[in-house]
């Protein structure tokens, strides 16, 4: 069996910037980017214009920015397979991780499977409907977009990230409805009632989107009560979800300690997870921030942490 320094599972900008910096500091990293699990290449491979990475002042594509970023990681001689992990030991060491036609050993782990953000299945917001054309999983990355700015914004959720998202957009919307399916908001008390008493934002209670429909872009949504079942068609430049992330943390098996919310729990400040020499970047530790910055930033953590652990273990010169 194939045994590196070290592996890095995921590909989006944590899994790369952790191969940049591992690469460069002679650790022969081994990729595997995913298969199945998600598009290689991360969330932004599903997105258009990304407006706020730096270094870009014109913006660019999602799918360019991560041909850069692993392009980058494969100048530097890192390895990739174009496979998913599906299980890992980490009950010895060296590490075993398996994968869909190959399995390695490795000294140490670097996870950066991310977060998949849940999509809810209505008529109109689908691939090849009105996805990216004014339905969207992200505020903060897509609200400043022209195609939002003095519309009605509807945003599906009741938690708070609903909420921030919401009272996020009326910067740029007409006016906000935030739509949800029960009679009280999940978020905390402060942000519920920073949602609701904001002028711009209006509450849609026990109600859901049932259609999105439009021309070229998003044109209106129909909202639906739950209990009566009447609907109203309303004009809307955007709809936003806001129902949260599921972490990819399945193929651990319960190997590492988890917050509540299933996100890899790390020690504040550090990537480090409750298994020493294996560490987690990106989405997958970080229900907060989530943005390609913060992930590719922890991804540089997550690599220099994993070279101090084996320089220090005596594993590397
Ligand atoms: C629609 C949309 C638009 C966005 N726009 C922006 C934006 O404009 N600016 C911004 O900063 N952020 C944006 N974000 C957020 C940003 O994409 C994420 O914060 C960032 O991609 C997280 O990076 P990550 O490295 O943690 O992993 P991810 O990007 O989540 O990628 C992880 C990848 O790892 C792979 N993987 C998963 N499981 C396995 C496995 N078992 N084995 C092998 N591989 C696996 C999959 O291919 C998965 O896609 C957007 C997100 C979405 C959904």
């Amino acid at each position: 069996m194939e045994k590196r320094k070290l592996i890095i599972v995921g590909s989006g900008p944590a899994a790369y910037t952790a191969a940049i910096y591992a690469a460069r500091a002679n650790l022969n990293p081994l990729v595997y980017e995913g298969f199945f699990s998600g598009t290689a290449g991360g969330q932004l491979m599903t997105t258009t214009d990304v407006e706020n990475y730096p270094g870009f002042p014109e913006g660019i594509m999602g799918p360019d920015l991560m041909i850069r970023f692993r392009a980058q990681a494969v100048r530097f001689h890192t390895t990739v397979l174009t496979e998913d992990v599906t299980a890992v030991d980490l009950s010895s060491h060296p590490f075993k991780v398996t994968a869909n036609k190959t399995s390695a050993e490795a000294d140490a782990l670097i996870i950066a499977t991310g977060a998949t953000a849940k999509r809810l299945d209505i008529e109109g917001a689908g691939d090849g409907e009105f996805w990216q054309k004014g339905v969207s999983a992200c505020a903060v990355c897509d609200g400043a977009a022209p195609l939002f700015r003095n519309k009605p914004l509807f945003v599906i959720g009741g938690g708070d990230s609903a909420c921030e998202e919401a009272i996020f957009l009326t910067k740029f919307g007409s006016k906000v409805f935030l739509v949800h399916r029960r009679d009280k908001l999940r978020a905390s008390k402060i942000m519920a009632e920073r949602a609701m008493n904001h002028p711009k934002v209006e509450i849609l209670w026990d109600s859901v989107v049932t259609k999105v429909e439009g021309s070229d872009v998003v044109g209106s949504v129909t909202i639906q009560n739950v209990h009566t079942k009447s609907e109203e068609k309303r004009e809307a430049g955007g709809l936003f979800f806001a129902t949260g992330f599921i972490p990819n943390v399945g193929f651990l098996n319960g190997q590492l300690e988890l917050e509540s919310n299933n996100y890899i729990k790390v020690t504040p400040g550090t990537t480090n997870t409750s298994v020493e020499g294996v560490f987690a970047a990106g989405d997958v530790q970080d229900h907060e921030w989530r943005q390609a910055v913060t992930a590719a930033g922890s991804g540089c953590m997550a690599a220099l942490s994993a070279e101090r652990w084996l320089s220090a273990q005596g594993l590397i010169e």
